[in-house]
């Protein structure tokens, strides 16, 4: 019997989320629970089992109904080894044979690929890329995270790390990164850093007018800042078209590495829609070079919160069914 069904495993730190997909990148059923990483990885590697068994019984299938079972996690990761080295989002976990130990509770081969990579596949495979061609996807969430599908496949690099777009420098001797560089792109255009740079702005000159409109005590967000900006609010238009401008230049410079047919910008910060598409697709075309009119669309993801899930089903069907 061949099989109907992939598994798509999205571990965070946060929560993990799972689902059944099919061939078509179809979600037939898909879960989700609180990770609670603290609690070691026994218990989640546990818990990963268990979600998969809730998903066959949901649809009535069995082990021979699925092809595998993909798994996105956090990294960095040894890929060859199945291992998750060690992880900001999964504290105290250290070389956890991640894959070995879930294809041994499930009873199904596992692959094992970081999460932003298996989003980045997922809007490949049955998203915003799925008409082909060369693709490379930044997530803009609390950092900035990336994947370069070249030739149907994930680029991985020598040494597992291709596609860490984030920290691709964009401001020389910029903001300090946690990554210990200056002026990566995530420091700018994520999500989290946009509502940083506002709220550290405020803090700093309180009297600045005009306010956003924001509750008080409430952290501000990324859509904080893009209502504050489309207000006229002189720092958080600032902070908005900086963050425009530098993804821009990442645009290009992926442009030039990658030459690749499609770029995705997905993640929180892209859930501004057209306000940010239309902007990065404008400082692009100011920035980029003129010597060639093939230049890659610039669109906004399609998946949503399931491309983790979708993808790294998608990975297992490509990589495990015959
Ligand atoms: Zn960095």
């Amino acid at each position: 019997m061949s099989p109907r069904y992939a598994i798509g495993i999205d571990l965070g730190g946060t929560n993990i989320k799972a689902g059944l997909v099919d061939r078509a990148g179809r979600v037939a059923a898909k879960l989700a629970r609180d990770c609670e990483p603290q609690r070691g990885p026994d218990c989640v590697i546990s818990d990963i089992a268990a979600m998969c068994r809730q998903l066959l019984s949901a649809r009535g299938a069995g082990l021979g109904d699925v092809v595998g079972i993909g798994l996105g996690s956090p990294g960095p990761l040894d890929l060859d080894k199945g291992l998750i080295l060690k992880s900001a989002n999964l504290p105290g976990w250290h070389n956890v044979s991640i894959r070995d130990r879930v294809a041994a509770q499930a009873g199904l081969p596992v692959v094992l690929n970081n999460d932003a990579n298996a989003a980045a596949f997922g809007e490949f495979w049955a998203g915003a890329g799925r008409e082909g061609g060369d693709m490379v996807m930044f997530t803009l969430g609390t950092g900035v995270g990336g994947g370069v599908i070249l030739d149907g496949k994930l680029l991985h690099g020598s040494f597992a790390n291709a596609g860490e777009l984030g920290h691709m420098i964009v401001v020389p001797e910029g903001l300090a990164c946690p990554c210990g560089q200056r002026g990566c792109l995530e420091q700018y255009a994520s999500a989290g850093a946009v509502a940083r740079r506002l709220t550290s702005g405020r803090r700093d000159d309180p009297g600045g007018r005009p306010r956003p409109q924001v509750a008080d005590g409430r952290e501000l967000t990324a859509r904080d800042v893009v209502d504050a900006a489309q207000a006229g609010d002189p720092l958080a238009s600032r902070i908005w078209s900086e963050a425009c401008r530098y993804l821009a230049i990442a645009c290009v410079n992926v442009q030039h590495a990658f030459n690749p047919a499609t770029i995705v910008l997905g993640g929180g910060l892209a859930e501004a829609g057209a306000v940010l598409i239309d902007a990065v697709r404008d400082e692009f075309r100011r920035q980029s070079w003129s010597l060639c009119e093939d230049q890659p669309m610039i669109i906004g993801a399609a998946l949503g919160y399931d491309a983790g899930v979708i993808g790294a089903a998608g990975l297992a069907w490509t990589s495990l069914s015959l």
